[in-house]
């Protein structure tokens, strides 16, 4: 890898990194055609796409009890990191939950209420590597918030991953389908014959995944796009460059669509990152795949002029991993809003949130973290605004109503109120 200096950037550069898109828009029009022809023919289409893109024939789509199954296949110690790592994800979401309240406000009492809604549909992705960590992301959560009905999909195989399979299991899902890529978010989405559409379409997935989530969004509602991964690290000479790669490496490894940047103020460790990142790339079994990550013009190391334009650089991507592994990171941290998740210093492993220290990996891409966060309880949650006046603190603020009432226009507005204090 090339070191590249932040202030010579131009302005292609600039948008190839800040605009980036993960090869999404240009998969575009075929997603559109894979989503009408989910919704027009269902679980014909959904096999037909089985065959074309996984190259499997299909039979029962609902393979629940394959997952129930796989728990007692899979070998003791797998399943004890499942456990151990669903309790971890479990515990962080329990303590999100939000209690039902109501205060006094001048006499009004007004409050919020927080209740489940009533199905959700995770999709766990599973085409070039196996993500049971995304099946515990998913489904724990929605899970802790109550919802009743749970779904994945995950793409067939001729034998789909045993772990992954217990992992949902393990996670909770009442139901699980076979169906990868764009045909499975459809499918969750409108419904077939054998899959029931849900309320709400989550989970990460590559872009075509991504591209059908964007779809389909007008008519049911997602998370957000959790597309290929990305990873931006804010580092200072303290660093070590063999874990900057390291961490680079691993994101890397997910999709050559993957994006992954780290930025620095210092040029000796700016090359000694570029120079770790090729020679681990080397030794890693998915290199073809961590080279086309590499390549991509969204991912690259850079130089900065000082750690304040590396901090607007990396506010600028707004990437869905932020590691900062720096003196005074929690300053850092302060002047980067937009990040999907952080990582502080040099033992907080990206990959511990991957697979198990508790927080979400399902995370915004795309810049979307400008606007978002990840996966988290609130994600299925609806929250209702209760509000209890008395004939006092209505009377409080009745010229208030009347007032503006009229001045839209709305004179049974303001009727309205003026009715409830006729007798007195
Ligand atoms: P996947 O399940 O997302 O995709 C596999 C499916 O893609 C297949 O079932 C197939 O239907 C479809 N597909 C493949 N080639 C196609 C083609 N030419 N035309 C139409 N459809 C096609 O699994 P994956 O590919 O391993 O990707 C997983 C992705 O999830 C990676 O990009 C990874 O970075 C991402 N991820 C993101 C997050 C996040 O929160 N942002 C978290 C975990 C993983």
């Amino acid at each position: 890898m090339n070191v590249r200096r932040v202030g010579d950037l131009g302005p292609d550069e600039r948008r190839a990194l800040f605009e980036r898109d993960a090869g999404v828009d240009e998969v575009r029009d075929d997603v559109q055609e894979i989503v009408d022809r989910v919704r027009k023919e269902g679980d014909v289409a959904l096999r037909e796409f089985a065959e074309e893109f996984d190259g499997v024939t299909v039979g029962n789509v609902d393979i629940t009890d394959d997952a129930e199954r796989a728990v007692e296949e899979i070998d003791a110690a797998t399943l004890s990191a499942i456990e151990d790592a669903a309790e971890n994800v479990r515990a962080f979401h329990e303590a999100q939950l939000p209690t039902d309240w109501r205060d006094s406000f001048e006499g009004r009492e007004l409050g919020r209420r927080y209740r489940p809604i009533e199905s959700a549909g995770a999709y766990v992705p599973g085409g070039t590597a196996a993500y049971p960590s995304s099946a515990l992301m998913g489904v724990i959560p929605a899970k802790v918030a109550g919802v009743e009905h749970v779904a994945v999909a995950t793409p067939p195989a001729e034998e789909i991953n045993p772990v992954t399979l217990a992992a949902i299991h393990v996670a909770g899902a009442d139901v699980v389908y076979q169906a990868g890529g764009a045909q499975a978010i459809a499918a969750l989405a409108y419904g077939t014959e054998s899959v029931d559409a849900v309320d709400k379409v989550v989970g990460p997935g590559n872009r075509w995944v991504t591209a059908a989530k964007s779809i389909v969004r007008g008519d049911v509602a997602i998370d957000f796009l959790a597309g290929p991964s990305e990873i931006m690290v804010v580092a200072d000479e303290s660093a070590d460059p063999e874990l900057v790669a390291a961490d680079l490496v691993a994101q890397a490894e997910h999709d050559e669509n993957a994006s992954v940047v780290a930025v620095t103020d210092d040029e000796e460790l700016a090359e000694a990152v570029a120079a770790a990142v090729d020679s681990q790339a080397d030794a890693r079994d998915r290199e073809a795949v961590i080279r086309g990550a590499l390549d991509s013009a969204a991912s690259g190391v850079f130089l900065a002029r000082s750690m304040s334009e590396a901090v607007l650089f990396a506010e600028e991507y707004a990437a869905e991993h932020l590691s900062i592994v720096a003196e005074d990171d929690e300053s850092i941290l302060d002047r980067i809003p937009s990040a999907g998740s952080a990582f502080l210093g040099p033992h907080s492993a990206v990959a511990a949130g991957d697979y198990a220290s508790g927080p979400n990996h399902v995370l915004p891409t795309g810049g979307h973290a400008r606007v978002t966060g990840g996966l988290s309880v609130d994600s299925f949650l609806r929250s209702t605004t209760v509000q209890r006046l008395s004939e006092e603190s209505l009377a409080d603020i009745e010229s208030t109503i009347t007032t503006l009432a009229e001045a839209e226009g709305l004179e049974a507005h303001a009727e309205s109120v003026r009715k409830r204090f006729d007798d007195a």
